[in-house]
């Protein structure tokens, strides 16, 4: 699909005059609202909002044209003519202006994405359903939310709360309503299928699949989380909210801040702190509303970048290596990823900006407690400095052969060439020694992550589809809420960690995160009580994002065959 603000098109028929400043505003005025308003607010989409500049834009300059020509003729009927065509010119394209706006204000959908579409209408009524708000309340029984608009109007016991009139009602007996889940390690990417062991492993951008599988999840909100195709990212964002594709709201992390020894040549490696900045600068710039420094950055370009971000008001969260977590707090950082399995500050002699050798951290990990009092200083320091900390169980649960269970819907989704890697490659786990020391990580992260909510850190909830594959989008995602129901939390903890707390950190908690009157109604509609029975979270049926309902089957059979590849 064509991204530009279709420049040469408009270019050729109104004159080299017009291009330069209409494609200067067109990108400015884009950039700089979607920072200022958000992913989620009701507004003419960028790409659009370009068009309609544009024709406007031109059909007055050839307005002008004609009358400034003809001005130097002393015929009067021809300026009374040229003055006419200028006004009905310019009425014309307010005219056209204003009837594009009122038309995405009602339905912006393209026919595309309205084949993936089970609920779509002013006012919606979803009646006698349970509702778990986010907010880690219990769940509340036979409630009624109305939504009007894309917006939650009211909410309560079904018995109280009628649905007005002309509202279209759904019976949700037997159904559970959760927020729309806010993703917080939720790449648009997958390992390529292996080529051999003597080839560096690359990542694939899932354009197609990742965005039609996270909301067929229930993940209306996510943030990328490290991007290895950073335009590719920015234009999906636009083509999404524009409603040119299905897809969640996108929160787009600029590329990794890499340092030297990057595992994959995916990434940029950089060459010291001037570098770190001027990437944070150039890609702040472009849109991005967040940076993620990866295992190798020094000290030096960590705090350069976080420095250059924060300036502009922007965060930085990272997985480290090199640097350890109380290092990183120090310096500002606002996000740790993964967790304690990946803080290289208890190997024994560490090097400065160094990522130790894998079996240095693998030994010092094995012989580590969570309830040592180096580790709880280090969590007590976290919380001190309000940084956050990323869950990612279900990336870690896949080295703990034979998990997670082999899923039909998983299998079926992959590219023939990616499944057989993942097939094979966890094969590779099953021997005793990996699994049990893969199965004592695994415990120890989830101790570290109930610790740290204990002692009062914000813990965000994802994925990361990474690892040898198996993680899928949006499958990913609700397994993550599985996996801290298993770590100790409470169904209703579980999901407020994976809702309201990614909100929080994005600063969006004022419309988005937990079920209330007045926020956006991003809402997941699942068939039974994960309250009851938490693989329930898996049986997704709607997803509405801004009132509009998605059919969660229809999103993954499109997708059937394609994750690993498209
Ligand atoms: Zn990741």
């Amino acid at each position: 699909m064509e991204l530009s603000c279709g420049f040469e098109k408009i270019d050729t028929e109104s004159g080299s005059l017009l291009k330069n400043s209409a494609s200067m505003s067109c990108w400015g005025a884009t950039a700089g609202s979607e920072r200022r308003e958000g992913a989620n607010e009701r507004k003419a989409p960028a790409v659009l909002q370009c068009a309609n500049q544009q024709v406007l834009a031109s059909t007055v300059q050839r307005a002008r044209i004609f009358s400034t020509n003809r001005r130097a003729s002393s015929d009067r009927l021809q300026d009374q003519i040229a003055e006419g065509f200028m006004q009905r010119a310019l009425m014309m394209a307010v005219g056209l202006l204003l009837a594009t706006e009122t038309l995405l204000a009602q339905a912006q959908l393209s026919d595309a994405v309205k084949t993936f579409v089970r609920v779509d209408a002013p006012l919606v009524a979803l009646e006698h359903v349970r509702v778990i708000d986010g907010t880690g309340a219990p769940p509340a029984e036979d409630q009624t939310v109305v939504i009007q608009n894309g917006r939650i109007r009211a909410l309560g016991v079904s018995a109280s709360t009628t649905a007005p009139e002309g509202a279209k009602a759904l019976d949700l007996s037997g159904y559970t309503a959760i927020p729309g889940l806010v993703g917080m390690h939720d790449h648009l990417f997958y390992p390529s299928p292996h080529v051999g062991s003597h080839v560096p492993p690359v990542y694939t951008e899932l354009a197609y699949s990742a965005p039609r599988l996270y909301l067929a999840g229930g993940v209306t909100s996510l943030r990328t989380t490290g991007s290895i195709e950073p335009y590719t990212d920015l234009s999906l964002k636009k083509l999404i909210d524009s409603g040119l594709a299905p897809g969640p709201k996108i929160h787009v992390t600029g590329p990794y801040l890499e340092g030297v020894g990057s595992f994959t040549p995916n990434l940029h490696e950089l060459t010291g702190p001037d570098d770190a900045r001027k990437t944070v600068e150039y890609w702040a710039e472009e849109g991005v509303t967040s940076f993620k420094a990866y295992m190798h950055i020094t000290r030096a370009e960590l705090s350069a970048a976080i420095e250059a971000a924060h300036r502009r008001r922007l965060k930085v969260t990272g997985h480290l290596c090199s640097i350890g977590f109380r290092e990183a707090a120090a310096l500002g950082i606002d996000d740790l990823e993964h967790g304690l399995l990946v803080d290289t500050e208890f190997v024994p002699g560490k090097a400065p900006d160094t990522c130790p050798p894998q079996a240095d951290r693998n030994q010092a990990l094995a012989s580590l407690g969570v309830e040592s009092q180096p580790v709880q200083e280090m969590i007590r320091d976290l919380i001190a400095h309000h940084v956050a900390v990323t869950s990612t169980l279900p990336v870690f649960e896949t080295w703990v052969y034979p998990r997670p269970p082999l899923e039909e819907r998983v299998l079926q989704a992959l590219v023939p060439a990616a499944l057989d890697d993942y097939l094979s490659q966890r094969a590779g786990f099953n021997n005793e020694k990996a699994i049990a020391a893969n199965s004592s990580d695994l415990k120890k992260e989830m101790r570290f992550e109930r610790d740290f909510v204990k002692a009062g850190g914000l813990l965000l909830a994802g994925e990361d589809p990474t690892g040898y594959g198996g993680v899928l989008p949006g499958f990913g995602d609700q397994r993550e809420v599985e996996l801290l129901v298993e770590a100790g939390f409470t169904l209703v903890e579980a999901i407020h960690i994976a809702t309201s707390n990614g909100a929080q950190f994005l600063g969006e908690s004022d419309h988005i995160g937990t079920v209330a009157a007045g926020k956006a109604a991003d809402l997941v509609v699942i068939h039974g009580n994960p309250a009851a029975n938490i693989e329930d979270i898996e049986k997704v049926e709607i997803v509405f994002k801004d009132g509009v309902g998605y059919d969660s089957a229809k999103l993954i059979d499109s997708v059937r065959g394609h994750v690993g590849l498209h």
